[in-house]
């Protein structure tokens, strides 16, 4: 069991060094994990002049999966494009045929108070939404800025195509069936099949795959509902699936439902199961090298790879069950500290966290 650690930028370095304590403990008990670290991001573009270098490369084709901080920071932003640290993270996932984007959104009764919705509505929340990444309007072809002939003679116009086949729905549709039965076993698929063809097909497809899971319970929903559902309801939810354009915006949506993006794994697939798993948030130039961000989100992500990658469910759940008693015991870092708790710094959760486990 191969992993390819990549602390990135910012405080890449500071929250992936807490994932990789938390790693080790559990290889104590038994789960023998690999792990190597390369260079991804800004970084990597100072030590070897590219984002996504070649000796990164090689480690993340080998290694089962792959352990992300995050990439980024201002004194990157006036480099050329292709020496962004972004152009690193588009590179890895695009290399490795990451296709299946998993992001739970799970709210600890203790933090109801961050969301910006009323407690009684999201504490206790757990969805994950299952995002297609690699199809869609992103990706389309005919694509571009063009002049044509309208009604007040020639003007540019704007094209992007949404473009689904089969067989790329059927494989995320399998994603998320399979994602649902280690869950509460109800899947919501996402669609807006009363103006889109291609999303008619996507909800005959979706349907048609259903007849492997009698064991999942499928729904269907249409995006603006489903966007409304969110804030009106969100606990309704177990899975979501969708596209690619449907679920950038839905699971950023569900993720600021809990108020909380220090706290926010998430994990890329590939066909055979082989992940990237990384926070949802940024590289948080503003704090780093304070020993202040919060480790958890990347935690949690380590615990995402335990389950979906190499399916050590009970390591998996060890892990956030002893993230679930940190924030039990009332530690906070700065991000999620309330009047009451008490506030630790990076190193401290991670202690804490695997004192827990
Ligand atoms: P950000 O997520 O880095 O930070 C937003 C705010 O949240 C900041 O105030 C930050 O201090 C806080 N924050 C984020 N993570 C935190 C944590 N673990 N603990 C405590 N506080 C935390 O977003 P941004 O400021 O828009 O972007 C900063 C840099 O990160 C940019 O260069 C951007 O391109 C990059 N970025 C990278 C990724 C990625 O690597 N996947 C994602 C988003 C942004």
């Amino acid at each position: 069991m191969k992993v390819c650690v990549l602390p990135g930028d910012g405080i890449g370095p500071e929250i992936v060094g807490q994932a990789v304590r938390v790693i080790e403990a559990l290889r104590r008990d038994g789960i023998k994990l690999e792990m190597e670290t390369a260079l991804l991001g800004g970084c990597a573009v100072d030590a070897a002049g590219e984002p996504y270098p070649e000796a990164t490369r090689k480690l993340a084709r080998a290694a089962d999966a792959v352990l992300l901080g995050a990439v980024g920071g201002p004194q990157y932003d006036t480099l050329p494009r292709e020496q962004r640290p972004e152009r690193g993270l588009l590179g890895i996932r695009k290399d490795l045929g990451l296709f299946a984007n998993l992001r739970p959104a799970v709210l600890y009764p203790e933090l109801a108070n961050a969301s910006s919705l009323k407690p009684e509505v999201v504490a206790g929340l757990d969805i994950l939404i299952v995002r297609e990444l690699t199809g869609d309007i992103y990706f389309g072809e005919p694509r571009g800025i063009e002049m044509r002939n309208g009604a007040n003679g020639k003007e540019r116009v704007g094209i992007n195509t949404m473009i689904y086949s089969e067989s790329e729905i059927r494989r995320i549709a399998r994603v998320a069936f399979e994602a649902a039965r280690k869950r509460n076993r109800r899947l919501c698929s996402v669609d807006k099949m009363n103006v889109l063809e291609c999303t008619q097909l996507w909800r005959d497809v979706v349907t048609d795959e259903a007849k492997h899971y009698p064991d999942v319970e499928l729904s269907h929903m249409l995006v603006d509902n489903a966007a409304m559902q969110l804030v009106r309801n969100p606990k309704q939810f177990d899975v979501m699936v969708t596209g690619n354009m449907f679920g950038d915006i839905l699971s950023d949506e569900a993720s600021m439902l809990t108020g909380s993006i220090g706290m926010l794994p998430s994990a890329s697939l590939d066909e055979k199961g082989k992940g990237l798993y990384e926070p949802i948030h940024g590289s948080a130039p503003d704090i780093a090298g304070k020993g202040v961000a919060n480790p958890l989100a990347t935690i949690l992500s380590a615990a995402m790879m335990l389950r979906y990658t190499f399916g050590l469910e009970a390591a998996a759940a060890r892990i956030e069950g002893a993230v679930k008693k940190v924030l039990a015991q009332g530690l906070r870092t700065g991000d999620i500290f309330e009047p009451g708790t008490q506030k630790v710094g990076t190193r401290e959760m991670g202690d804490a966290v695997i004192a827990a486990l």
